[in-house]
């Protein structure tokens, strides 16, 4: 088994690195790369971690990219995570993303929410904050009745937390990426709320910018979703990669290691590590 897409506490995952390589290797994964949001930090536990289980590791990240003002996710996978152009990226990345976790606070501070930032910062442990954590924040101060209900309420474009943000561009992400050594593969992309004609601009753009794969599999897509991606990797000449989004335990349908395998057509991003 094989998954290429998977959070830990170095974002906003709620393992660490060592108890989530445990679980994937308990659960049969043989290959796996861990993908935190904007961040490296917690690649060096998991590489040893999976040493010791004796599973191999590829090293990845998940990176925000803002594209015609929409927000893709660009996962690096192979990568060289102390290179400095990557390194440097990432920094502008985790720096804007500390600007707007205060904001968020202080936006949902105005109607009446206070504390978030502190809270959400807490829930981190980190200063690596997501929209995740301050859901879970909100959540537990009884705000919303699901950690979901919290980005309809609070967190999603147009409601009272929303920062708008403008992250990488789509060919610095990939620079980046190129430039630590790695493969850029567009993440869930039947997941950015978008009509076909604008994802198959967003699919011609990554490909354009040197994207060299999208994720066919996805954990939380269903046979029909697989096939509409494989169908765009062919179209468009992506790899193929495979990927969990693994966050949490309790959410029994999305957890680590995808058991379906990939049509035979298609090419694996993994034949390139
Ligand atoms: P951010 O990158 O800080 O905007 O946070 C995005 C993260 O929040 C995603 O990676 C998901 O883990 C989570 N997320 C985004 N949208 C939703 C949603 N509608 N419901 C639950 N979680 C979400
Ligand atoms: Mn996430
Ligand atoms: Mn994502
Ligand atoms: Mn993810």
């Amino acid at each position: 088994m094989i998954d290429l897409h998977l959070h830990s506490t170095a974002s906003d995952g709620s393992l660490t690195p060592t108890e989530l390589v445990n679980l994937a290797a308990g659960r049969g994964v043989q290959l796996l790369a861990l993908t935190d949001h904007d961040c490296v930090d917690g690649l060096a536990e998991a590489r040893v971690a999976a040493q010791a289980a004796g599973i191999r590791f590829i090293n990845g990240v998940e990176l925000s990219v803002t594209w015609e003002h929409k927000t893709l996710h660009v996962v690096g996978l192979n990568i060289d995570p102390v290179n400095a152009e990557l390194a440097a990226g990432l920094a502008r990345l985790s720096a804007a993303r500390k600007t707007r976790a205060a904001e968020i606070g202080r936006r949902l501070a105005a109607r009446g929410i206070r504390g978030a930032y502190a809270g959400a910062r807490q829930l981190a442990g980190s200063d690596n904050l997501t929209r995740a954590h301050f859901a879970q924040w909100l959540f537990e101060q009884g705000h919303a009745k699901t950690s979901r209900d919290t980005f309809r309420r609070f967190l999603a474009r147009g409601k009272p937390g929303f920062v708008p943000m403008i992250w990488a561009s789509l060919e610095e992400s990939i620079g980046w990426i190129h430039a630590a050594g790695g493969r850029a593969v567009l993440a869930h992309p039947l997941r950015y709320d978008m009509t076909r004609s604008w994802l198959m601009k967003a699919l011609a753009a990554f490909k354009q910018a040197g994207g060299e794969g999208i994720e066919v599999i996805c954990g939380h897509g269903n046979r029909d979703e697989c096939a509409t991606a494989a169908h765009y990797a062919m179209r468009f000449g992506f790899a193929a990669s495979v990927g969990s989004d693994f966050h949490n335990p309790s959410a029994p349908w999305n957890q680590p290691g995808i058991k379906d395998s990939l049509p035979e057509n298609l090419t694996p991003v993994w034949r390139f590590f």
